[in-house]
């Protein structure tokens, strides 16, 4: 229909098809994945060891300009690609996507299964609980939060002897004590190199009981997936028994937890219980790292997230498969889904086939942390990138009014109005100029909205080659589903193909052995068009300290609010 009915009316209008049956459409044999309900299944790791030798399919990531209130598709033009690669051009093609946080689906964004004809299916069942991997995020990290406030508690009301009493008691049964497997670790950190406890002096029981936390220094939170704006500032230890312990702490979203951030980066379940491990959650009074492998507690916080390692496939309204897999914010996080649904969509969908993922936010954000973090640590190349624009949001950039929630939108922005398209244009052209920087290919998608007109268009079309884009598309898979993006199919593929033939030229924007000041001004001078990074005495201060502590070369992951001061800056 047209224009198309609301979104949820086309999405209860399909009757999906059964999961089981697009794994097994899709090469994942009967064993490899397991069902949640008839339309969601997760696939297991053993995919990847049984197609190490498979050759992978192209890479593709899909990416935006500034996002404005007006909206600009990315999720929809995820969905409409792979639509028009799968249905249209016969491709083998997956797109991988990241799971919504409760938080943006139930307050002003509503969910991300895309719009019109190009959504995920059944859009309740994406949006919503999925198969529970934010649950198991946080209870995960709930419950290395509360061991963190349960050591502090009995630190600071028992002996050292008493605290490691607690950690290694004796059997009630023989009267002896033994070490576990992960005592062994923070006994090995301590240089302590005896395997019985009853061998430690009193100093190393010491050593290894006290982590003496400084409450202030405390890096993770407890977390909620909600929007809930009263837990922002909250006070915790107020019971009787934990007196004297009370102290003002908050709730963060769970997308925006380090647990979160792991699922999405990790590349299977040892790598996850290594860096669950490493997490450093606090310092000590004597600026100590403690980790969650000091507190004892990485082994149980992995066990909580055996199942949501493994990715979730769901579908499109014309049945392309899709992994649905961790969702980091990239606002503060780097805002891009699991490395390993990449990877084994990779290997799925064979050397001729597509795998379609999206990096959150603008190209500036999102699409910096694809390429300089998740590129870095999943070893993928990607073949093309493609700039999602669309006319509304450029003439917001290029100067027109503000909009709000329930007021008609201006005229500018339902009439034809070519000055504030080409002034917006800009914004566009420094995304593709930035994109070009990582050697990729680009192809700008023009995610069409029926106010539109050709002339602007156009327009938008001819400033994107003019920066450089290798072509710009016009899609309309909102309006039209699949067969609507079919030119930007043909465009992608091609692009792919070629960058194949000819060799890749990907690059990181910095190596990670530089320190991180030039790290930080690398991104902030190429990306964001600063002239130089201020750095404030705090930030000195915290960079001196990561330095010191050997984290200096991790890559950097640049927070929202860094990006707009580094904007203002300039
Ligand atoms: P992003 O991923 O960039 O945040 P989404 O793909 O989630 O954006 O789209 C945001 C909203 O805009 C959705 O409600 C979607 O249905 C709507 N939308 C996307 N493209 C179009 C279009 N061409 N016409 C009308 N609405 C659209």
């Amino acid at each position: 229909q047209s224009p198309p009915p609301a979104d949820i009316e086309i999405n209860q209008g399909v009757e999906p098809i059964p999961i089981k049956d697009l794994c097994q459409q899709v090469g994942v044999k009967d064993d490899e994945y397991e069902l949640y309900g008839n339309y969601k299944a997760k696939l297991k790791l053993e995919i990847l060891d049984r197609l190490k030798d498979q050759k992978d399919g192209y890479y593709v990531v899909v990416t935006g300009i500034n996002p404005t209130p007006l909206g600009e598709g990315k999720s929809t033009m995820v969905v409409g690609l792979t639509q028009a690669m799968g249905a249209h051009l016969r491709k083998n093609v997956f797109a991988t996507l990241r799971q919504p946080s409760q938080g943006p689906t139930f307050g002003i964004k509503g969910g991300a299964h895309g719009g019109g004809y190009s959504q995920v299916v059944p859009m309740e069942e994406f949006n919503l609980h999925l198969t529970g991997d934010i649950h198991a995020i946080t209870a995960a990290n709930n419950l290395l939060v509360a061991a963190i406030e349960a050591r502090m508690l009995h630190e600071s009301s028992q002996t050292p002897a008493q605290v490691f009493d607690r950690l290694c008691p004796k059997n009630p049964k023989d009267g002896k004590r033994t070490f576990s497997k992960i005592m062994f670790r923070r006994l090995k950190k301590l240089g302590i190199n005896k395997t019985d406890p009853e061998d430690l002096t009193e100093e190393e029981r010491a050593r290894f009981a006290i982590l003496d936390i400084d409450p202030t220094t405390l890096t993770c939170n407890r977390v909620i997936d909600t929007n809930d704006r009263f837990l922002r500032k909250i006070t915790v230890g107020q019971a009787t028994t934990e007196q004297g312990h009370s102290r003002e702490t908050q709730f963060d979203i769970t997308v925006a937890s380090e647990i979160m951030a792991i699922l999405a980066l990790t590349t299977g379940l040892e790598d996850m219980r290594e860096r669950i491990g490493r997490m450093v959650v606090a310092f000590s009074k004597n600026q100590v790292p403690v980790t969650a492998d000091d507190l004892g507690v990485a082994g149980a916080l992995t066990v909580l997230m055996k199942d949501a390692i493994k990715p979730n496939v769901m579908q499109t309204l014309e049945g392309t498969p899709v992994i649905v897999h961790a969702g980091p914010f990239a606002n503060i996080a780097h805002g891009n889904s699991s490395i390993i649904g990449d990877k084994i969509a990779l290997k799925l969908v064979g050397s001729e086939g597509f795998v379609v993922t999206e990096a959150g936010f603008g190209a500036d954000i999102g699409a910096e942390k694809f390429f300089n973090i998740k590129c870095r640590y999943s070893n993928l190349v990607p073949n093309a990138a493609v700039i999602v624009a669309t006319v509304r949001a450029l003439k917001m950039h290029g100067g027109g009014p503000e909009v709000q929630a329930g007021i008609p939108l201006p005229k500018a922005y339902i009439e034809e109005h070519l000055p504030l398209v080409e002034a917006g244009c800009a914004n566009l052209q420094q995304h593709i100029r930035n994109c070009k920087k990582f050697g990729v290919n680009v192809i700008v998608a023009v995610n069409k909205f029926t106010t539109d007109t050709d002339a602007e268009i156009e327009l938008v079309k001819k400033k994107a080659i003019e920066a450089g884009a290798d072509s710009a598309i016009l899609c309309e898979h909102w309006a039209k589903g699949g067969a609507g993006a079919a030119d930007l199919a043909a465009a992608v593929a091609a692009a792919c193909e070629k960058n194949r033939k000819e060799g890749s030229n990907f690059k990181f924007l910095y190596p990670l052995d530089i320190p991180v000041k030039e790290k930080i001004e690398s991104v902030c001078k190429n990306i964001y068009g600063a002239d130089g990074v201020q750095f404030s005495e705090l930030a000195e201060k915290k960079i001196a300290m990561y330095t010191n502590n050997g984290f200096h070369n991790l890559p950097v992951c640049m927070p929202r609010h860094i990006c707009l001061s580094a904007t203002i800056l300039n």
